[in-house]
């Protein structure tokens, strides 16, 4: 049985950037509904190896492709892009994450223009991902990598990267530090279809440096 975890803020508390309208319906109706399809998966019998307790991490980077990879990834994405936001974002990052960030893109500007990039560039349904390279993985293991220049991610270095659908880094073996969802239900209610509004909204006033400094301290 996987729960559906609680919003780490109050449902209006990133308005008017997202409004409580959109979080009802993203958090209250989207991501309750990947948790209820999962758990129908489950009980039907999918994804268990009878192994003892099934993790979100061990469906994504065991089932393969398909309904119970799609529901779980998509139930792991949106946990941790609410945690990528805060009522109290924005702002630059600092301390170990912010060398980090100088080393691989040069400065936090070309980071924030790599990963606008990137977002609006996703086509279709994504997610658009500050990642940590897997140690020893010096191209990136795939997932289509948006990353549009920033000099070559090897491993242990800081990449931009794009995923469709529900695909997130983990089979890969990069490690996730931040997450914006690019799906329309994100921002439509709020920003129609003007994702580039959204995507800078979310790193002028809502992007978690704390949240990404703490997954990359790890
Ligand atoms: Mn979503």
């Amino acid at each position: 049985m996987i729960e559906l975890p609680p919003l780490p803020y109050a449902q209006d508390a990133l308005a008017p950037h997202i409004s409580e309208r959109t979080m009802a319906f993203h958090y209250g109706k989207h991501h309750a509904g990947y948790v209820a399809n999962l758990n129908k998966l489950l009980a039907d019998g999918a994804g268990s190896d009878g192994a003892g307790e099934t993790t979100l991490e061990a469906l994504i980077t065991g089932s393969g492709q398909g309904a119970v990879y799609n529901n779980a990834a998509q139930i792991w994405n949106h946990t941790f892009y609410w945690r990528s936001m805060s009522p109290d974002g924005g702002g630059d990052p600092s301390g170990g994450l912010a060398a980090a960030i100088a080393s691989s893109f040069g400065s936090v500007d070309a980071l924030r223009a790599e990963l606008t990039a990137a977002a609006t560039g996703n086509f279709g349904s994504g997610w658009t991902w500050l990642v940590r390279r897997a140690v020893g993985d010096a191209e990136g293991a795939g997932n289509g990598g948006a990353g549009a220049g920033g000099g070559g991610a090897g491993g242990g270095e800081l990449a931009v990267v794009n995923t469709d659908d529900a695909d997130n880094p983990l089979p890969s073996g990069d490690t996730p530090l931040l997450t914006i969802d690019v799906w329309e239900h994100a921002y439509y209610l709020d920003y129609q279809n003007a994702r580039p509004a959204y995507i800078a909204t979310f790193l002028e006033h809502l992007v978690n440096w704390d949240f990404a400094a703490a997954n990359y301290a790890g």
